[in-house]
């Protein structure tokens, strides 16, 4: 069973391609560059030596996955960059993401061998369609983001990864690919690769009080995202979309943790000195019928809360 993994040394990414190795696949994994020390941890992973291979591959690069893809029966494609502050979107954000998913699965036509896609998009392709937020509204599969509102609020991310959801549907109906595509929302939980991703610097930054982000946060643990993708494939009956989202919670929720399990935990208080009156913010409830038919039962927020803080701890980022 071999399967290849874009993108391996991302956050989502490395800890698919541990469960992959975990579960006995030979993973054909991309990385911009073999040779940058970050990639040393993919090939300390349990099983790595045996069965994981490292290609280099650019999302922007014609052709650049065929010879990861060669030979693969599931291709999981991750990669894509994940940042919210751009100066160009075109160049930063959407054109490695809409080229860099038809340049994977242009691979994927090629070589016969390729039964199942797995495209990792983000519930941002479907909460951007104009309906007012409301507790009593649910969030599911047949939710569109529509690019218009993703342009009109400057939502570039939302909008990179709109625009290569729609790519790639219209690009696997073409040619006949069998493709799924998953749809996380916050994703936490600790992280194997040594560098900070998104995600997780947006906790290290609630901490140190550099940047607030503004909640609610739908949380879904990285474990349960890099599990959805393999039930994904490995389902037969699997189809179309799943979102990921294990809990809606306020900001005032996560301080409150904070603050109860890590007493020593230095929290930059003065900034949340408001947090004390919670006030919730409005949010949708967000479906989890599809990610349940998959068998994924949601890890609890606290838990990946607490992994992802003694992880950072473990690494150095929080002292504590
Ligand atoms: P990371 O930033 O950790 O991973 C992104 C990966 O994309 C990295 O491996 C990066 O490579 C790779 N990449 C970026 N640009 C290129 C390029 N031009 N060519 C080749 N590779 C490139 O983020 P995550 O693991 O969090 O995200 C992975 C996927 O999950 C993305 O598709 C993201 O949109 C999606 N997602 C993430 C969520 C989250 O909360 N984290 C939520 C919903 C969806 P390099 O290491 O070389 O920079």
């Amino acid at each position: 069973k071999v399967v290849c993994v874009t993108g391996a040394s991302g956050f989502i990414a490395s800890r698919l391609v541990k469960l992959l190795l975990q579960r006995g696949y030979t993973v054909k994994a991309t990385v911009r560059d073999p040779n940058d020390p970050k990639t040393e941890f993919l090939r300390a992973l349990d099983g790595a030596k045996e069965r994981l291979q490292l290609f280099k591959a650019n999302l922007l690069e014609d052709g650049s996955f065929d010879s990861a893809i060669d030979g693969c029966v599931g291709v999981f494609h991750t990669a894509s960059p994940v940042i919210l502050s751009v100066n160009d979107p075109q160049a930063e954000l959407i054109d490695p993401a809409v080229k860099g998913t038809l340049n994977v699965l242009k691979s994927c036509t090629k070589f016969h061998s390729v039964k199942r896609v797995a495209v990792t998009s983000s519930i941002a392709t479907l909460l951007y369609n104009g309906t007012p937020i409301s507790s009593d509204v649910v969030v599911d599969e047949t939710w569109f983001s529509n690019p218009d509102i993703c342009k009109e609020s400057k939502n570039w991310y939302a909008l990179s990864k709109t625009l290569a959801e729609e790519a790639a549907w219209r690009f696997s109906k073409e040619n006949e690919i069998d493709l799924v595509t998953i749809h996380p929302g916050f994703v936490l939980g600790p992280p194997l690769q040594p560098n900070l991703n998104f995600s997780v610097e947006v906790i290290l930054n609630l901490i140190n009080g550099v940047q607030v982000f503004p909640s609610p946060y739908r949380f879904v643990d990285v474990r349960d995202v890099a599990n959805a993708h393999i039930q994904a494939f490995e389902a037969p009956t699997a189809n179309g979309r799943y979102v990921l989202v294990g809990r809606v919670t306020q900001r005032y929720e996560v301080l409150k943790l904070l603050r109860e399990d890590y007493p020593t935990l230095q929290l930059k208080e003065s900034r949340f000195e408001f947090e004390e009156e919670p006030q919730p913010q409005p949010s949708y409830q967000i479906s989890k019928e599809r990610a349940q038919s998959l068998g994924i039962n949601f890890t609890p927020w606290e838990i990946s809360l607490r992994d992802t803080i003694e992880s950072l701890k473990e690494k150095g980022f929080l002292k504590f």
